[in-house]
């Protein structure tokens, strides 16, 4: 007998078999059994969620010998010939193999005649976004006014590219991505039946590689019960989803807390050799510090649909960055995954970033735990007056929940002391004090546009000057001597009299805006007289051109225009990910009782979804792998061949 692949052998006969989909299954049958069936339904979701089978379910439900009944038998003579696709009424088009011009025409002509042994004709259109306009105006005269006897059922995974005309005469079905546990229960189920064994981890990680499709699960399973002889284990699933070894991102990962750059060549080199592809290890690192992330936010990683990491190795790695950090460094890895894709050496950008982060990394490391110093102090005396006085305003759980994020703050500074770390800015009351009668905070600033450049004329001399006094101030106190040092680097880049701009490089920029701004400004209006907000603005523009070099300058064309505006829009929206990250997690720190709901929000942030979008929207355009507008005629980046603009 031949063999029988485990999702077409384990496709849902009945409603009661649809994983996931209750929503649909219920309304499904409910209409069914009160006779209330529609001619035309449209099924939209993600791959793998159960359309295509909701669809054959609903034609037995019509034509089954003893219906139409919600539970279909599927032993009668119509029901059989569903299962194996030979009904002579009921007829499967896939819009996509070669948009549907013939079919459709047929479609018309038929679709008039009655069914030839059934109750009715369904018509299955699979991947109906594919139809071409021709095809869909000829759907839609039939549409307009069907015959009795006649059901349509489209099925599509992009529901906004069916035309409007055509939804609006159908009953839409939305097919829900299926979680991680309903399919892992699945896999249970049909392992069991099947008499096969395998390991719960094994299993947990084919529903979370699964995507939210059933389908691709069971593909899986399907390879990993032909690979294995016997039980089917999380090592083998691990070889087959080439999740091999986690070992070198706990190293790599180790290097740049570390600051140990040569190890990370090492690694790089090493993956290369191994075969690995470079965009998979920038994916797995920032993976990697998307559970770290999440770890620090919530504490633990259950329930949150993520590789069983080692909770130890987490644990450890999670204390050597700030959760700023860490969000720092998932931005930049996702921009040098941006930025591979213009590179003509994608693995020189790629080792860019990761020593870059390396040096960041450290240098963040000492002056941000020094800051983090500072600004608890600050914190603690602009909390106290909250928590003393009655109508502080404050809701008293979110002072407990300040409180008690700033006696961890201080439990830190107590051991950095402890350990000989020069502490800074230690009992700086006065500062603090006027701090708290601030009523505008810089910190909270939104980050600007990576790559803005206020107007140059701001740059004045008087600016300058307070600049450099600033700077000078801060010195003046020995323990914020570290910190003027790092900020003594950056360069002032403006004044207005609301605004004082300062531009950093890339990886200091949300890192300064966040712990520094505040006391930058205070040191200002001391000095000054005028408050003004701080504005750290990243530079990585001139970072980028700096390491593409010679030819980049060369090639100042309307490509590298586009590309730039491109690499700046992709940039602008990252910063905004990274601030409403930043804010979700305020939040998550006061709400704990809705940790669940905001880390969840982080993560389909993370993932690059947007959360609310419906499907009329277009998505954002950041989509990278689309070439610029307007320039079909300017080489590509990384085409060798083509001229340099000036040999024309
Ligand atoms: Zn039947």
């Amino acid at each position: 007998m031949a063999y029988i692949a485990l999702y077409r052998k384990w496709r849902p006969q009945t409603f009661a078999d649809l994983v996931g989909q209750d929503h649909i299954s219920q309304t499904l049958s409910h209409a069914i059994t009160t006779g209330k069936i529609g001619h035309a339904y449209l099924f939209a979701g993600p791959r793998g969620t159960g359309k295509t089978s909701t669809a054959k379910i609903l034609a037995k439900a019509l034509n089954c010998e003893h219906g139409p009944t919600p539970e279909p038998c599927g032993a009668c003579e119509p029901c059989k010939k569903i299962t194996d696709g030979t009904s002579m009424d009921v007829f499967e088009i896939d819009a996509a193999s070669n948009r549907g011009i013939d079919e459709i025409r047929d479609l018309r002509e038929t679709v008039k005649f009655a069914p030839a042994e059934s109750r009715y004709k369904v018509y299955i259109i699979d991947e109906v976004h594919m139809l071409t306009s021709e095809a869909f105006n000829a759907l839609l005269k039939t549409l307009e006014e069907p015959p009795e006897h006649v059901v349509f059922i489209l099925a599509t995974t992009e529901a906004h590219k069916v035309p409007p005309t055509i939804q609006s005469r159908c009953q839409r079905y939305d097919f829900h991505r299926i979680t991680v546990e309903d399919i892992e229960q699945r896999l249970h189920t049909i392992v069991a039946q099947m008499g096969m064994e395998a390991e719960d981890e094994a299993l947990a990680m084919i529903a979370i590689q699964a995507d939210g499709g059933l389908r691709d699960a069971l593909s899986i399973l399907d390879q990993c019960s032909a690979l294995a002889e016997g039980k089917i284990t999380a090592e083998r699933v691990r070889q087959i989803l080439g999740l091999v070894g986690h070992d070198w991102i706990y190293r790599m990962t180790g290097a740049m807390a570390g600051h140990r750059p040569q190890e990370i060549l090492e690694i790089v080199a090493e993956l290369l050799r191994d075969g690995k592809d470079l965009r998979q290890i920038l994916a797995e690192l920032s993976l990697h510090f998307r559970s770290i992330m999440i770890y620090q936010a919530a504490g633990t990683l259950e329930k949150m649909d993520l590789y069983a990491e080692q909770q130890d190795v987490l644990q450890d790695q999670s204390q050597y960055f700030t959760p700023a950090q860490v969000m720092a460094i998932i931005t930049r890895l996702h921009e040098a995954m941006n930025e591979m894709k213009w590179s003509p050496q994608p693995r020189i950008t790629v080792e860019v970033a990761l020593l870059a982060l390396a040096h960041g990394v450290d240098e963040k490391a000492v002056t941000a735990e020094a800051m983090g110093q500072g600004t608890a102090q600050a914190g603690v005396s602009s909390a106290a007056p909250a928590v003393s006085a009655p109508s502080g305003g404050a809701a008293p759980a979110a002072d407990g929940a300040r409180i008690a994020k700033l006696e961890a703050q201080l439990a830190k500074v107590t051991e950095l002391i402890e350990k000989g770390i020069p502490a800074a800015k230690a009992a700086d009351s006065t500062g603090a004090e006027e701090q708290s009668k601030k009523k505008v905070s810089s910190r909270n600033a939104p980050p600007l546009p990576a790559g803005t450049v206020p107007d140059p004329k701001l740059v004045t001399d008087e600016g300058q000057q307070l600049y450099q006094q600033m700077i000078a101030e801060l010195k003046k106190d020995p323990k914020l001597r570290r910190v003027a040092f790092t900020i003594g680097r950056a360069k002032f880049a403006g004044m207005t009299d609301q605004i004082f701009y300062i531009q950093f490089n890339s990886t200091m920029a949300a890192i300064a805006q966040n712990s520094y701004s505040d006391l930058i400004a205070d040191t200002l209006r001391k000095l000054s007289g005028k408050d003004r907000l701080v504005r750290c603005i990243a530079d990585n523009g001139e970072m980028l051109s700096g390491s593409h070099g010679a030819v980049t300058e060369k090639k100042e064309t309307r490509a590298a225009k586009a590309k730039a505006e491109q690499a700046k829009q992709a940039a602008e929206k990252k910063k905004e990910q990274a601030l409403a990250q930043k804010t979700m997690k305020e939040e998550l720190a006061n709400a704990p009782e809705e940790k669940r709901h905001a880390v969840d929000a982080a993560m389909s942030l993370l993932n690059g979804t947007v959360v609310s979008m419906s499907d009329d929207e277009v998505p954002p355009p950041d989509d990278s792998d689309a070439p610029p507008p307007d320039d079909f005629d300017a080489p590509p980046p990384d085409d060798e061949d083509a001229p340099f603009p000036e040999e024309e």
